[in-house]
């Protein structure tokens, strides 16, 4: 990941960015990236003992809130929090998710599965959202992003519920950016395919639900692009680009980070390569 040594020349450079699910994976490594382009970083997640850890790493800068992205009252204060200590918020990077398993049949998927994961995906956008944008529209300027996934792209890798949360995440990021447009803000998705590293899904209750091991090169095997392989910064990369002023004019895209899996079919090559052979 390049390293910008003078902040700057930081892409975020003086602006207010809030990250939700800040404090891990792809979260954690946006916050780094944003902290290191000159931003004024404020961590939102669950986890405070890896939060605080991550934003004294940082140092100046960088501050932690405790926010449960599914409880509005907290999204409310979090909001709160950044403009009465900031003056603002330019950024909102609601990126907070779970998934209850990696896959599963209808037939076994239950409503609690289904309210956890809607809770925290989608519920926590729509949160993100409508108090990131009561901040923004005064100031006719802001930008909104969301974390879905490439399964809003291509079916078959993820749960139904965690499905069902994100591709509705796509269809309400259009939506707010219709609204919000005339108030010069932003509203995009980032939508990462399988990244190498650990992820917990947990089912029904929170309960812990083992997802496969996937070493980078399994992934990397498995994918459409070879001799490259997706890790968290590549998202937190992206990420940036929508979150600068070099998205200027982007909004209401769904920006698909999979190296062409989801436009690419294989199995009419495979066939003709096995017919041939
Ligand atoms: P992760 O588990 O490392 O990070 C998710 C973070 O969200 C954690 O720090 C967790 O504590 C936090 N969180 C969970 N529930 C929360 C809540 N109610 N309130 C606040 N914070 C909460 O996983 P990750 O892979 O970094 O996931 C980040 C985002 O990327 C998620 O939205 C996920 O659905 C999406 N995603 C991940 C992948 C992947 O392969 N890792 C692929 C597609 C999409």
């Amino acid at each position: 990941m390049p390293s910008v040594q003078n902040t700057a020349a930081g892409r975020l450079e003086g602006k207010v960015v809030i990250v939700t699910g800040g404090a891990s994976g792809i979260g954690a490594s946006a916050a780094a990236l944003f902290w290191e382009h000159g931003a004024l970083l404020v961590v939102a997640d669950i986890q405070d003992d890896l939060g605080v850890a991550l934003v004294s790493k940082l140092g100046e800068r960088a501050t932690y809130v405790h926010c449960d992205v599914s409880n509005e009252d907290d999204v409310a204060k979090l909001v709160e929090k950044t403009v009465a200590e900031h003056g603002k918020l330019d950024v909102m990077f609601s990126n907070a998710g779970v998934i209850d398993r990696p896959f599963g049949s209808i037939m076994e998927a239950t409503k609690a599965d289904m309210d956890r994961v809607v809770g925290v995906n989608l519920y926590g956008a729509f949160f993100a959202a409508k108090h990131a944008a009561r901040a923004m529209v005064p100031r006719k300027s802001g930008c909104i992003l969301f974390t879905a996934s490439s399964c809003t792209a291509i079916a078959g890798f993820s749960s139904h519920p965690y499905t069902a949360s994100k591709c509705a995440m796509v269809g309400m990021a259009k939506s707010l950016a219709a609204e919000l447009g005339q108030h010069g803000i932003r509203v995009n998705c980032i939508s990462p395919h399988a990244v190498s590293g650990t992820r917990i899904a947990t089912g029904s209750e929170g309960l812990p639900v083992p997802i496969p091991e996937m070493t980078a090169a399994d992934l990397a095997e498995m994918g459409n692009l070879k001799g490259q392989v997706l890790e968290a910064e590549s998202i937190a990369r992206s990420a940036l680009f929508l979150a600068s002023d070099d998205a200027h004019y982007v909004s209401g895209l769904n920006l698909v980070v999979d190296g062409g899996i989801s436009v690419a079919n294989p199995c009419m090559m495979m066939a003709l390569k096995s017919h041939m052979h």
